[in-house]
C-alpha cells in the first residue's frame, strides 16, 4: 500500500487528525502526557482506496521543543513514506521547528501536502493563509478536532499518493537484504565483516537507482543490495525513544527489503524485542532468514539451552532457515547466502492452480473439515492470488475453522517448499 507519514511539531494535532482520518476506528490520542505508544502504521481508507498512514505523533513528549530531534525524527518518516503530509498550526503559525521541517521536506522531495490545523472557524482562514510563507504551496486549513475541511483534505491525499501497485520496487538488480536485531546483536559487525571480505560494489550497476543509505556487497558471485546501512552504521543514542527509534529503523529497512536477516544473540536467552522484531517481519510478509550470532562464545551448556529456547519461543517461524553465526571470526557467514537465497526463491514460488486444485482435492478428501452444525464446509477452488509473498486465496462453501486454515498451511509447507517464506491464506466463503 503507499505510505502517507504525517508530521509536524509537537502538538499541533497529528494524532487528532490521524484519528480523524481512521474515522474514530482506532484510539490514538491518549490522555496522559508521556504515554509512548506502540503503534505507528495504520491502515486507511478514503473514497474505495486504502493507504497506509504513518503517526509521528508517538514519539513527541520526549522530544517537545528540540527542534533538531523533530526535524531527524520527520525525516525517518518521511524516508519511507511515498508523499507527507505537513501539519501545521494555523493559531501558533510559523515557528522555527516547522521552518527546519520545510528544509527536511525539500531535501526528500516527495509529494508534500500542507494542512493548517485548528482552523475551526472561518476566521481561522486567515491565519492559515499566512502559512502560503512557508513556500510549500497552498495551506489547506482543517479542524482535526471538529472535523472541519477534513474531506477536502483526504481528496487531496489521494492525488498526491501514487496508486497501490506503483509503489512496490521493480524485482530487477540485486535482491534487497534488511540486516535487522536488536542493538548490540552484531548487525554492524557482521556488515564490516562481510563488506571487509567480499568486494563492495560502487558503481552503479547498470539499470538500477540506488540509495545512499544502502550498501551493495558482492557475496557468492552476485551482488546484493543491504538496505539502510547507513541506519546501521550510524548508532543509535542510547536514550530515551531509542527504542522507538529503532522499531521506526526496521520498519523503513523493511518496507524496502525483499528479505530479512534476523540477527540474535546466541549468548543471550531470545527476549520479547527480538520476538517483536520476527512479528514485524512477519507482518511485512517479507522473507525471513534467523542468524544466531556471536556463537565463537558459545560452551556446551548454553549451546543446549538455546537450542531448547528456539523450540519454546520460536515454534511458529520454524519454517526460517537458521545459520549460526560469528560475525568476529567469520564463522559460518558463507551460509548467508545459501539462506537467503532458499528464503527468496520461496518466496517467489508460484503453484499453477491445476496443481493447487489437485493438491487440496486428495488432502480434504484424505482430511474432511469437522462438521459444523451438520454441514460439511467444502473447499471449492483455490488460487495463488499473489507471490512475494505467496498468497492463496481459497474459495469454500462454508467458514473454515482456525485450526483447519493451519493444517492446510502446514501441508502446504510439506508439499511445496516455503522454507523461509511466509505464506498468507485467506478463504472466502461462498454460501
Ligand atoms: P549492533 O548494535 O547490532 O550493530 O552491534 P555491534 O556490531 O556494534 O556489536 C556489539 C558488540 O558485540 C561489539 O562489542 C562487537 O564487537 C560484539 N560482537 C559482534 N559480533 C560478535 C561475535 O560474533 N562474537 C563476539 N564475541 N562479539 C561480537
Amino acid at each position: 500500500l503507499p505510505v502517507l507519514a504525517v508530521i509536524g511539531r509537537p502538538n499541533v494535532g497529528k494524532s487528532t487528525l490521524v484519528n480523524r482520518i481512521l474515522g474514530h476506528r482506532e484510539a490514538v490520542v491518549e490522555d496522559t502526557p508521556g504515554v509512548t505508544r506502540d503503534r505507528v502504521f495504520y491502515e486507511a481508507n478514503w473514497a474505495g482506496r486504502d493507504f497506509m498512514l504513518v503517526d509521528t505523533g508517538g514519539w513527541e513528549d520526549k522530544v517537545e521543543g528540540i527542534a533538531y530531534r523533530v526535524a531527524e525524527q520527520a525525516e525517518l518518516a518521511i524516508g519511507l513514506a511515498d508523499a507527507v503530509m505537513f501539519v501545521v498550526d494555523a493559531n501558533v503559525g510559523i515557528t522555527h521547528t516547522d521552518e527546519q521541517l520545510v528544509k527536511v521536506l525539500r531535501r526528500s522531495q516527495k509529494p508534500v501536502l500542507l494542512v493548517a490545523n485548528k482552523v475551526d472557524d472561518q476566521r481561522g482562514e486567515l491565519e492559515a493563509a499566512a502559512l502560503w510563507n512557508l513556500g510549500l504551496g497552498e495551506p489547506h486549513p482543517v479542524s482535526a478536532l471538529h472535523g472541519r475541511g477534513s474531506g477536502d483534505v483526504l481528496d487531496r491525499i489521494l492525488e498526491i499518493l501514487p496508486e497501490e501497485g506503483q509503489t512496490r520496487a521493480k524485482p530487477s538488480g540485486p535482491r534487497r537484504v534488511a540486516l535487522i536485531g536488536r542493538p548490540n546483536v552484531g548487525k554492524s559487525s557482521l556488515l564490516n565483516k562481510l563488506a571487509r571480505e567480499n568486494r563492495v560494489v560502487v558503481d552503479s550497476t547498470a539499470g538500477t537507482t540506488r540509495d545512499p543509505v544502502d550498501e551493495v556487497i558482492e557475496l557468492d558471485g552476485r551482488e546484493w543490495t543491504f538496505v539502510d546501512t547507513a541506519g546501521i552504521r550510524r548508532r543509535i543514542r542510547q536514550s530515551e525513544g531509542a527504542d522507538f527509534f529503532a522499531s521506526i529503523r526496521t520498519q523503513a529497512a523493511l518496507d524496502r527489503a525483499e528479505v530479512a536477516v534476523v540477527l540474535l544473540e546466541a549468548t543471550e536467552p531470545i527476549s520479547t524485542q527480538d520476538l517483536k522484531i520476527i512479528d514485524m517481519v512477519l507482518e511485512s510478509g517479507r522473507a525471513l532468514v534467523l542468524a544466531f550470532n556471536k556463537w565463537d562464545l558459545l560452551d556446551e551448556e548454553r549451546r543446549a539451552q538455546l537450542e531448547w529456547e528456539i523450540e519454546k519461543d520460536l515454534s511458529h517461524v520454524r519454517w526460517a532457515p537458521r545459520v549460526n553465526i560469528s560475525a568476529l571470526t567469520g564463522r559460518h557467514t558463507d551460509k548467508l547466502v545459501p539462506a537467503l537465497d532458499l528464503a527468496l526463491e520461496s518466496w517467489d514460488t508460484r503453484i499453477p492452480t491445476a496443481r493447487l486444485n489437485a493438491f487440496l482435492g486428495a488432502l480434504v478428501a484424505a482430511h474432511p473439515h469437522p462438521l459444523r452444525g451438520g454441514k460439511q464446509p467444502r473447499i471449492l477452488f483455490a488460487t495463488q492470488a499473489r507471490t512475494r509473498p505467496p498468497r492463496f486465496v481459497i474459495f469454500a462453501s462454508g467458514f473454515l475453522e482456525h485450526g483447519y486454515r493451519r493444517f492446510i498451511e502446514r501441508r502446504l509447507r510439506e508439499d511445496f517448499s516455503f522454507d523461509g517464506s511466509p505464506v498468507e491464506i485467506s478463504v472466502r466463503v461462498r454460501e
